[in-house]
């Protein structure tokens, strides 16, 4: 696509109906997923994640200085050891998206996850970013991601998180012809959704998220940038905790996206376990990892349980 100066698409204004139609159809939410009551009566579903990106932060950009990637190791051995800790004290199933190159570098923690009863699925090769590549690289990558995390852990992934939640023109189609049964890089709606493509279901269900549900917003700096967005962990938890409060309340979906090498610190921990004793404290809660989300998600979608009043869809795209 040509752009000008500021990388924006050049004299968007030109463009004809069918032009600026068609790049809004191409990838568009459809029905929503919600069913009338989760698993066991639940009343909410939480759904934790956590990108075990690590080094490949700086290595995606071509950044090999130690100072750097010793940021990125800090998710390893640090973050990580202490997740898995807590998840396994307030017994909450999680996934966790780890690029490839992550998972070679520590393939031990990439099999602990799975033996720790939690989800381990696809996040790229190494952090790529999918908008700059063709679609035959984005392809290779994304099967080489897939054919690693399976040939480490003897699983094989069902899930896909784009890295940075970038979504090229391939990318669905790649997941389609890959055969993932969900994704979650995309942030249409709050509850679980099929992706529509050019007006055609294509039972590819979607976990949508957001960036204010994702600790780097919050947690992560420039250093030579001007920013300094560092904030207080306690003020993120009553975020989240909003967040959470308002899906309870309209019987939907409560999803988190974390890192080991942000939300890992000793202060933000603080955080994550206020957050899960404020969930802990609700009746009817069903803990959930991204996969049985989906599959659920996909019981509403063949009819194999009742659609609940959170379903509705207010622009239902057929
Ligand atoms: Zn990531």
């Amino acid at each position: 696509m040509p752009t000008d100066d500021f990388g924006l698409p050049s004299e968007s204004w030109r463009w004809p109906e069918h032009t600026w139609r068609g790049h809004v159809d191409a990838v568009r939410a459809g029905r929503r997923l919600v069913p009338d009551r989760w698993p066991g009566g639940a009343r909410v579903a939480v759904a934790l994640s956590f990108d075990a990106d690590h080094e490949t932060i700086p290595l995606r950009d071509g950044g090999t200085s130690p100072g750097l990637l010793a940021q990125g190791e800090y998710g390893a051995r640090a973050g990580s050891p202490r997740i898995l800790d807590l998840l396994a004290r307030y017994g909450v199933p999680a996934t966790f998206f780890m690029p490839a190159v992550s998972a070679l570098v520590h393939p031990e923690e990439a099999r602990a996850y799975t033996r720790d009863g939690h989800e381990l699925a696809v996040h790229g090769w190494i952090h790529e970013r999918n908008m700059l590549l063709g679609r035959d690289d984005e392809r290779d990558l994304t099967a080489r991601a897939l054919d690693t995390l399976t040939t480490l852990t003897g699983r094989r992934p069902v899930g896909i998180r784009t890295p940075s939640w970038d979504f090229s023109d391939s990318t669905l189609d790649i997941m389609i012809e890959l055969g993932f049964a969900y994704d979650s890089s995309l942030m249409a709606d709050d509850e679980p959704y099929e992706i529509v493509a050019d007006g055609r279901p294509t039972g590819l269900v979607e976990i949508p998220v957001d960036w204010i549900r994702d600790d780097a917003p919050y947690f992560t700096m420039d250093r030579y940038g001007s920013a300094r967005p560092h904030s207080r962990p306690r003020d993120v938890r009553e975020i989240w905790t909003d967040e959470f409060d308002a899906a309870y309340r309209d019987g939907g979906v409560f999803q988190l996206t974390l890192h080991p090498h942000v939300i890992g610190h000793r202060s933000r921990l603080v955080a994550l376990r206020e957050l899960l004793d404020h969930i802990a404290a609700h009746p009817g809660v069903w803990y959930a990892t991204h996969a049985q989300l989906a599959d659920t998600a996909r019981d509403v979608l063949h009819g194999r349980t009742t659609a609940g009043s959170a379903a509705d869809t207010p622009e239902h795209t057929p």
